[in-house]
């Protein structure tokens, strides 16, 4: 995508290409964006009139998932809300067997759509549901919140805009665009019962104006003043092979999924239930929860909390996503395929990171992240925090893996200095024996000893470290030449110990020079004047050498 744009750019300075080519490019890249799935085709018009572009024949379109099928799908990702994945594959099989049925002309007059209403509190996997379900089958999916369209379209949005947003995801596709899915969040918003919410009339407009997307309705394909909308009209020329794209979409076949908490509902369904038993001298009811109750809710529950009949008749499928608790928090970092820990994983991989997770590190942040009140979502806010410093400090140290405890969780800023406080330590550690075995191999390959002072290894390992350099290849470098001077020192005095100092490091060269110079003036042998006077050599090593 990028290098497109960038080619696109690049063209523009090498002089316009031909209206043809950007509208081509256009196109490709539009296209890119639209994902193929089982359900990768072009359809004909629902009314049977096959529009001209729309040439493929319907028995390009294949549907044949169970629900089974898209439950076991499902399960991969979401954990927990067995319910909901039930209803919404049945759901979701219903509808395209319906479609891919009228696309063959087998026509189902009484069918009603099986638009879905999603009750549950924030972060269960609502629209993570619905999401991995158009991913499935290959559908462009829309979201938005209710929360945004007013009545007459001008403050937030138009819920219409939903529909062309729905193109814009199939590539530009009008055709794959009208089989699409379309999520609208915080449905429980524009509920216009003014005695529960306090809510003016504005919700009832948004509600009529849904309902006409929900039952059938043509969509003009561009708004009026809308850029994308005008990049569309450019390339409605060239659409499918050169001929014209609808100027409308059907959403006769759209699936509408809607969700909201609907807090305060459940009081509704409690009153209902408590006035259903008056009379008939029942025992007093258990006093239920508030989940338990919304699994309970009626049409009419929902008519009180302020939704029109016509509205909530519309939205067939109903159902609660639970609430999540720590162990099914635990679940979802352990075992959905979408779990942040694979997340992290690949950030820190990116690095050249290893991190493990292990077992009560998990915990620790299902725990954490159940305190949040926010489901899942509780779980991104906890990693982000444990992780924040560890994601900054790691990539520009040497430490290569990782894992994540308990404590890492609990106090992550302790855990990040200890784990470069240890990795200093063992490199320092592993350092110094590196210069050992060069004190070593220098001895067994020449017979002669060199010994670092303390504060000659600190440098060698400080150097190693600023130049990026191996100990073992710093040293070589450094010390290339001693074989051969301190060969002719070994000659001249028969001394066969050195000690190497800081300045040995700092000035390798200089001080093995200094010292030939000096042991050629005990000797009394060929020493030019203009050497200035050397040190004497070091004293031997400890051992007396
Ligand atoms: P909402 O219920 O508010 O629509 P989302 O579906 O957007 O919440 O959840 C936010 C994120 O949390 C998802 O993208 C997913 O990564 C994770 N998540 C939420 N619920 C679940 C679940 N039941 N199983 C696995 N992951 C989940």
């Amino acid at each position: 995508m990028v290098e497109q744009v960038r080619h696109m750019i690049k063209q523009v300075f090498n002089g316009p290409p031909s209206l043809e080519e950007m509208r081509r490019q256009f196109q490709d890249l539009l296209r890119q964006q639209g994902k193929p799935g089982v359900f990768n085709f072009t359809p004909p018009q629902s009314d049977g009139q096959a529009r001209p572009e729309n040439a493929a024949a319907p028995e390009d379109f294949r549907f044949d998932l169970k629900p089974k099928d898209v439950k076991a799908y499902l399960d991969r990702f979401v954990i927990k809300q067995d319910e909901a994945k039930k209803v919404l594959s049945v759901a979701l099989c219903d509808h395209y067997h319906h479609v891919r049925l009228t696309l063959e002309g087998k026509v189902q007059p009484n069918y009603a759509k099986q638009n879905i209403l999603l009750m549950g509190p924030t972060g269960v996997g609502k629209t993570y549901l619905v999401r991995r379900m158009a991913d499935l089958i290959g559908v462009p999916f829309v979201k938005a919140d209710a929360t945004k369209f007013s009545e007459t379209g001008y403050v937030g949005g138009d819920v219409e805009d939903l529909v062309r947003d729905l193109v814009r995801q199939a590539g530009g596709e009008v055709a794959r665009a009208e089989y699409g899915i379309i999520y609208i969040d915080e449905i429980d918003k524009i509920a216009a019962s003014t005695g529960l919410h306090g809510r003016d009339v504005s919700g009832r407009g948004v509600q009529t104006n849904l309902l006409k997307l929900m039952e059938e309705t043509e969509v003009p394909a561009r708004a009026p003043n809308d850029i994308a909308g005008q990049i569309q009209a450019m390339m409605e020329m060239t659409q499918r092979g050169g001929k014209k794209q609808p100027a409308t979409i059907n959403t006769k076949h759209i699936l509408f999924v809607v969700s909201g908490a609907f807090d305060g509902l459940e009081n509704i369904t409690r009153k209902r239930l408590r006035e259903a038993t008056i009379g008939f001298a029942a025992k007093e009811r258990e006093p239920e929860g508030a989940e338990q109750l919304l699994t309970q809710t009626q049409t009419r529950d929902f008519i009180d909390f302020g939704f029109e009949p016509e509205f909530i008749g519309r939205l067939p499928v109903r159902v609660l996503c639970r609430a999540l608790q720590v162990e099914d928090l635990h679940q979802i970092l352990k075992s959905s395929e979408g779990s942040i820990v694979r997340q992290y994983e690949q950030t820190f991989a990116a690095y050249g990171l290893e991190v493990l997770f292990k077992d009560d590190g998990l915990r620790r942040i299902a725990e954490l992240a159940a305190e949040e009140k926010t489901g899942a979502r509780g779980l991104m806010t906890i990693c982000e925090r444990v992780f924040r410093e560890f994601k900054f400090e790691l990539p520009s140290t040497a430490v290569r893996r990782f894992e994540v405890g308990h404590a890492t969780v609990e106090q992550p800023a302790k855990a990040l200095a200890s784990l470069l406080q240890e990795h200093a330590l063992a490199s320092q550690r592993i350092g110094r024996q590196l210069v050992t075995e060069f004190e070593e191999r220098f001895a067994k390959a020449f017979e002669i000893e060199i010994h670092f002072t303390p504060a000659a290894t600190e440098r060698l390992l400080a150097l190693a470290a600023e130049k990026n350099q191996s100990v073992r290849e710093l040293c070589a470098e450094l010390f290339k030449d001693y074989q051969f001077g301190l060969k002719l020192i070994v000659q001249n005095t028969g001394r066969k110990s050195f000690t190497l100092d800081l300045d040995a490091v700092q000035a390798p060269e200089k001080v093995l020079s200094d010292w030939v110079v000096a042991s050629y003036r005990q000797t009394g042998g060929p020493v030019s004047e203009s050497i200035p006077a050397a040190q004497p050599p070091p004293p031997a090593g400890a051992d007396g050498l």
